[in-house]
């Protein structure tokens, strides 16, 4: 089953174009979706989980049209949003029994089975009983799975997923989506670019409303081969490299900043040529240099 997008526009009545003519092609596995803050990462998570309209263009899973059969692709469907919003009162094993009815699990024995069954899946077993109001936010994060997992999704979505998690309850949570992920298509959508890196077989790069890159992590990795420099420089001349190179990240190594160029030959002095890296390619994308 593939998911394919496309040329998907939205432009929000305020007159933000959030998508503009997106077309993307899903396999199954673990999808990254790469992108700033306003890049168009919810609209388009949401608009693919049918819980918004796009303007123009389609969205197809395997046969089903996402944005005309909804009913039929929610049955399918798993969604992780960034934030619930409202935690009910009502307890973690009550909750996912409704959320199992509603995936269309009618048999109740069979829903008990398949509850508890994800109850012990995402370490919540022994808490069941317990208003999800009452959760800590690592319990709430695993509660998030084990609803978005229940009746066996074939479509994932993953809104930035590990905002606010410990590394153990990060850990956990990569080994959990890789394991979905070898037969679901898991859309995992982030600004981080560690999160794809480790996860994803393939990505997508988006920046204002539009796709910049589409394709393996690695791949745009070596397109940058050769082209990227470091230089570990004074705070006091940040801002004179900023004017002569084309600089894509800044970052502080021991409280000095330590600055990644972009160049096809050597910058000068005091430059040394780096293995470009996913993060070289997300802000060298993003900021449009190459
Ligand atoms: P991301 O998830 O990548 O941060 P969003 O899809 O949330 O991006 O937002 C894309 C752009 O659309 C941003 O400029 C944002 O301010 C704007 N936007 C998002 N939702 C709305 C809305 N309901 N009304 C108006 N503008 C919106």
């Amino acid at each position: 089953m593939t998911l394919r997008i496309e040329r998907l526009c939205k432009t929000y009545s305020n007159g933000v174009k959030a998508l503009d003519n997106v077309s993307l092609e899903i396999p199954i596995g673990m999808y990254g979706l790469l992108g700033p803050n306003g890049a168009g990462k919810s609209t388009l998570m949401r608009t693919i989980a049918t819980l918004q309209e796009a303007d123009s263009g389609s969205i197809k899973l395997g046969e089903l049209d996402v944005l005309l059969e909804k009913q039929e692709v929610r049955r399918l469907l798993g969604y992780l949003p960034q934030e619930f919003g409202v935690y009910p009162r009502t307890s973690a094993r009550d909750m996912l029994d409704h959320i199992a009815i509603l995936k269309g699990i009618t048999n109740s024995r069979e829903r008990r089975e398949i509850v508890d069954a994800m109850l012990e899946r995402v370490n919540l077993f022994q808490h069941r009983k317990k208003a999800i109001s009452g959760f800590s936010g690592g319990m709430k994060q695993r509660f998030g799975i084990a609803q978005a997992l229940i009746g066996n999704p074939k479509l994932l979505i993953v809104d930035e997923p590990t905002a606010g998690l410990d590394p153990g309850e990060r850990n956990r949570f990569y080994n959990l989506l890789s394991e979905v992920g070898e037969n679901v298509v898991v859309i995992l959508s982030t600004h981080i670019v560690q999160d794809v890196k480790e996860l994803c077989t393939n990505m997508a790069i988006i920046n204002l409303g539009q796709v910049v890159y589409a394709g393996p992590p690695v791949k745009a990795e070596e397109e940058l081969q050769g082209m990227v420099w470091q230089k570990s420089i004074s705070r006091q001349e940040l801002e004179d490299h900023r004017k002569n190179y084309q600089v894509i990240s800044t970052k502080l190594v021991a409280g000095r900043p330590l600055i990644h160029v972009l160049s096809k030959t050597s910058p000068g002095a005091g430059f040394s040529q780096v293995e470009p890296d996913l993060e070289d390619v997300f802000f060298s994308r993003v900021n449009q240099a190459v």
